[in-house]
C-alpha cells in the first residue's frame, strides 16, 4: 500500500539522511522502522505525509505518487502520532481528539460523540473529556494522541517514537493496547522506534536501518531473530535472540509425558514411587482427582514413607508455574522448566488440568522441529530479504558460497 522507490533525502548542508530507500509497506499491517538515533527513521516517516519532501525517488500511496497530492488533503487521510503527544494545550481532551473531524466539517455534536467513542477505544475514562492535557499523565496523553490520530478513521497511521517518553510499565501497557487495537482495526501502521524489543513486539514486519539511512534487513520479527542478514543486524538484535525466538514457536508442538503423573493424591506412596520408576523418572507429579497439579514427589522420598501412607503425604515440591499447551510459546515452556526444582514443568489445558510434563530432551526435540518447520515455511530463500547490495544469484550457483564463514563478513555496501 505504501511503496518507497529509491527515495533519497539530502538536507541542506549535505547530510544524506535517507539513501536510496526501497521499501514496501503492506496494507493493514504494522511496519516498524527501527535503528540507532540519526539513521533516518523520522525523515522516512515524514516523507510519507509530506512534512518532508524527498530529494529524489518517489513514494506511492495506493499506487499514487504522494508528490502529486494536495498535502493538506493527504494528511487528513493519514493519522500522525508523535512522542510528546503534541496535543493542543488550550483545548480540552475531547476537542483535541475532534480536531480533524471538525476540520473536515463535521457538526460539533457528531465530533464530540466520536471523541467519546474513541476515548473508550483507547482506554480513557470519559470523565476526562473536559480536562486539559496538562491534567493528564504522560500515558493518558499518549492515548489521547492515538485517539486524535484515529478520529477521522484514516487507513494509515504514522507513529514516531509514540511510547518513548513514558515509563517502562506504562510503555508495555500502551504497546499491548496498540496490538489489541490493530487486531481490531487493521490500519496500515508505520511506527518508528529506536527500541528493538518494541519493534519485535509490535511489528508484523520490521525494517532495521543502519547509519547513513540505508536498510539492513526487512523481515517478520521471528525471521530476524532466526536469520539475521549480517553481523550488524545480529548485534542490533542483541543478546539471547535464540531464547527470544522461542516466543514465536508454539508450545503445542511439544510432546508431553503423562506417564509420571499420579492423578489421585490418595494413591499409595509405594504405588506412586513405582509409577515414577516405571516411567524411568526420579520424580512423579501428584495431581488431585480433577487433574489439578499439587506438586512433585521424588521417588526416593515416596519409598521412604511408612507403609500404608498416601502419595499426597509425601513432601511435595511446588510445581512452580505451569504453561498453557494451547496458547503459550516454547519460551514459556522452557522458562517453566528452567525454574522447576524437578527440571520438569507442567503443561495444562484451558481449565488448568495437567496434560503432561516437559523434559529438556522433549523441549530440544520440539524446538528443532519448530525451527525446521519455520525455515521450510520461510522457503529458505529468506536470506535474500536484505535489500541492500544483494547479489541476484542464489548460493547454490557459486561453489563455496554456502559454506559458513567462507566469505568475509564485510559485504559491499
Ligand atoms: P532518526 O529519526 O533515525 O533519529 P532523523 O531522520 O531525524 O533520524 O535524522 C537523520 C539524519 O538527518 C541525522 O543525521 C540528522 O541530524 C539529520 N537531520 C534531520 N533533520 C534535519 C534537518 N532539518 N536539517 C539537517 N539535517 C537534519
Ligand atoms: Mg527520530
Amino acid at each position: 500500500m505504501i511503496t518507497f522507490e529509491a527515495v533519497t533525502k539530502r538536507y541542506a548542508g549535505g547530510t544524506v539522511a535517507v539513501d536510496h530507500l526501497d521499501l514496501e509497506i503492506p496494507d493493514g499491517q504494522t511496519m516498524v522502522l527501527v535503528g540507532p538515533s540519526g539513521c533516518g527513521k523520522t525523515t522516512s516517516l515524514r516523507m510519507i505525509n509530506r512534512l518532508i519532501e524527498p530529494s529524489s525517488g518517489r513514494i506511492l500511496l495506493d499506487g499514487q505518487d504522494v508528490a502529486a497530492s494536495n498535502p493538506a488533503e493527504l494528511r487528513r487521510g493519514i493519522g500522525y502520532v508523535i512522542q510528546q503527544s503534541g496535543l493542543f494545550p488550550h483545548r480540552t481532551i475531547e476537542d483535541n481528539i475532534a480536531t480533524v473531524p471538525l476540520l473536515i466539517g463535521w457538526k460539533k455534536a457528531r465530533a464530540r460523540s466520536r471523541s467519546r467513542e474513541l476515548m473508550t477505544l483507547v482506554g480513557l475514562d470519559e470523565d476526562l473529556a473536559r480536562r486539559y492535557p496538562y491534567q493528564l499523565s504522560g500515558g493518558q496523553q499518549q492515548r489521547v494522541g492515538v485517539a486524535r490520530a484515529l478520529a477521522a478513521d484514516p487507513p494509515v497511521l504514522l507513529m514516531d517514537e509514540p511510547f518513548s517518553a513514558v515509563d517502562p510499565i506504562v510503555r508495555a501497557t500502551l504497546q499491548d493496547e496498540l496490538i489489541k487495537l490493530q487486531a481490531e482495526l487493521h490500519k496500515t501502521i508505520v511506527l518508528v522506534t529506536h527500541d528493538v524489543e518494541e519493534a519485535i513486539k509490535v511489528g508484523d514486519q520490521v525494517a532495521i536501518f543502519r547509519p547513513g539511512g540505508r536498510i539492513a534487513q526487512v523481515d517478520a520479527p521471528e525471521r530476524l531473530l532466526a536469520a539475521p542478514a549480517d553481523s550488524y543486524v545480529e548485534n542490533f538484535l542483541g543478546f539471547d535472540r535464540g531464547i527470544r525466538r522461542l516466543s514465536f514457536l508454539a508450545a503445542s508442538g511439544l510432546s508431553l509425558d503423562d506417564r509420571a503423573v499420579v492423578d489421585d493424591e490418595d494413591t499409595s506412596a509405594a504405588e506412586a514411587a513405582q509409577v515414577a520408576r516405571e516411567a524411568g523418572e526420579g520424580w512423579v507429579l501428584v495431581a488431585d482427582g480433577g487433574r489439578k497439579p499439587l506438586g512433585w514427589a521424588s521417588a526416593d522420598d515416596l519409598e521412604a514413607q511408612p507403609a500404608g501412607s498416601r502419595a499426597g503425604e509425601a513432601r511435595l515440591e511446588p510445581y512452580g508455574h505451569t504453561f498453557s499447551v494451547r496458547t503459550d510459546s516454547l519460551r514459556a515452556a522452557l522458562d517453566a522448566t528452567v525454574l522447576s526444582r524437578a527440571g520438569r514443568a507442567v503443561g495444562v489445558d484451558e481449565d488448568g488440568r495437567v496434560i503432561g510434563v516437559t523434559s529438556y530432551e522433549r523441549l530440544r526435540v520440539a524446538i528443532h522441529a519448530a525451527e525446521r518447520a519455520a525455515d521450510a515455511a520461510a522457503g529458505r530463500g529468506a536470506a535474500g530479504s536484505a535489500t541492500s547490495g544483494g547479489t541476484p544469484s542464489g548460493g547454490a550457483a557459486s561453489p563455496g558460497a554456502a559454506a559458513d564463514g567462507a566469505a568475509p563478513a564485510g559485504r559491499a555496501g
